[in-house]
């Protein structure tokens, strides 16, 4: 029996708990695996936790659930006929009763649009809960060689345990939030996470006729921000500030969605043919449904170039100080006055090292962060087969960098390919 842990009890877990349930129920093989979370399962997703207010959609149509796209594997038809059954997006709303969340009829008489963070999130936990795996509740601080295992030290209400003899470990979670500027310290600019804990509080003093709202950052985060910021603070201006020409959009379309779970494809493309697909399917690009929100309110703008640091002048005659903000182009440098900056930089993705022993994240540490990320860079090019780190230890899947292996694993897309690529490295036949 192989033991796998999984640092993170969001969508992937869920995905890796219902493929090795339904593993369990169909073969004389046993995937012992046990699911870490800090918070609450789907935490990111809540509303209670950062990253979004809950109340905001998903992008992604719901129907990639936990299974999708239930491609034959581990589980042959009848196992994935069972995997749907228990486990589906639509069968997670046949057994509501309704209450707050939709149930199946009105999510379909409504146009089956994407849920609400929050309903996702009770969609993530319906699933760890219901599947048989070990699960702890507690704070992973530490994980670490053991006997040729590995161990995981965790922490609850002061009280340290180390878990040990595991094959495998799974890290997961977008990481905390990326700095993409200097900054003095000021209460008027925050970060992409934060702003979510209380976005009315953060911005109760925006008026119409203020220097702009800037948000840094062109990708999701950004342009989920200035959505809220559309629909919720009429006629404040808000300008979006992205290292690249423009805000992309990204649509439903048959030939990009196919490149997700086709590793045909994917095969048949080089090095530079996969970044720039994948840069341009996932990264600094807006689903239409947040892309129309923007486009259709005239308060809103964006201008390429990259915000290097941000100030606040000094206040004079008692009126409040004004921010500036050093923005960086082809055509030069410009300093623009804001109201309120948002730092939407994106995550950390390579939050896991600091759990990591200091000889293994070493390795992954250059002089300076310019080499730091070019060692980075190499490495994740270099991500196995079954999303697992290349180099001295075997067993550290790390979903979250995998775009060398497709375009889809560190997101909602292909979630039952994701766990299928790390489980089956465990299965013997
Ligand atoms: C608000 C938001 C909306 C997004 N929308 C979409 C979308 O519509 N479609 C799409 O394809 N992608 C979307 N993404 C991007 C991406 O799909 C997700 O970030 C990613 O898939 C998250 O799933 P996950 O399971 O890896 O992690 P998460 O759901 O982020 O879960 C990670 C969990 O790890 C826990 N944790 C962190 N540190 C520790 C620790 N030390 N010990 C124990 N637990 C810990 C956290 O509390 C958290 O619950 C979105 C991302 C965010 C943040």
């Amino acid at each position: 029996m192989k033991k796998i842990a999984v640092i993170g009890g969001g969508p992937k877990a869920a995905a890796i708990c219902a493929k090795a349930h339904s593993f369990n129920l169909s073969s004389s093989e046993r995937l012992d695996v046990r699911v870490f979370e800090r918070d609450k399962w789907g935490a990111a997703w809540s509303g209670d936790h950062g990253y979004t207010d809950g109340v905001q959609r998903l992008c992604t149509p719901a129907e990639r659930d936990v299974g999708f796209p239930y491609d034959q594997g581990l589980l042959d038809t009848a196992g994935l006929q069972r995997l749907f059954q228990e486990f589906s997006w639509n069968s997670f709303l046949i057994e509501l009763e309704g209450g707050s969340l939709t149930n199946y009829r009105n999510w379909v008489d409504r146009g089956r649009k994407p849920p609400p963070h929050r309903h996702y999130s009770a969609y993530i936990t319906w699933v760890i809960e219901k599947a048989d795996v070990k699960r702890t509740l507690a704070n992973v601080t530490a994980v670490s060689r053991r006997n040729g295992k590995w161990a995981i030290t965790h922490e609850k209400k002061g009280i340290v345990k180390t878990s040990v003899g595991f094959d495998g470990v799974v890290f997961t979670g977008s990481g905390p939030a990326l700095s993409g500027f200097d900054r003095d310290s000021d209460i008027r600019i925050i970060n992409g996470v934060d702003f979510w804990t209380s976005p009315d509080q953060f911005l109760k003093k925006a008026q119409p006729g203020d220097a702009p709202i800037v948000i840094a950052g062109s990708g999701g985060t950004s342009a989920a921000i200035a959505a809220w910021i559309a629909r919720n603070k009429r006629e404040i201006p808000v300008l979006i500030i992205g290292n690249q020409a423009a805000l992309f959009t990204r649509t439903e379309s048959f030939f990009e969605n196919a490149l997700f779970s086709d590793d045909q494809a994917w095969a048949a493309l080089n090095v530079e043919e996969r970044i720039s697909v994948t840069k341009r399917l996932t990264r600094g690009v807006v689903w239409s449904s947040v892309s129309d929100i923007l486009s259709s309110s005239a308060d809103i703008s964006f201008r390429p170039g990259r915000v290097k640091s941000v100030s606040a002048t000094q206040a004079i005659h008692g009126q409040p100080s004004e921010l500036s903000v050093e923005v960086l182009n082809n055509a030069g440098t410009i300093n623009l006055p804001a109201s309120f900056v948002i730092d939407a930089a994106g995550f950390d993705a390579w939050w896991f090292l600091g759990l990591l022993p200091a000889d293994l994240r070493e390795a992954f540490q250059g002089v300076d962060p310019s080499e730091t990320r070019k060692q980075r860079e190499k490495t994740a090019e270099g991500i196995a087969e079954d999303l697992s780190l290349p180099g001295k230890f075997t067993g550290l899947h790390v979903p979250m960098l995998s775009a060398a292996q497709g375009p889809g694993f560190a997101s909602l897309m292909v979630l039952g390919s994701m766990s299928e690529r790390i489980l089956a490295s465990y299965v013997a036949s």
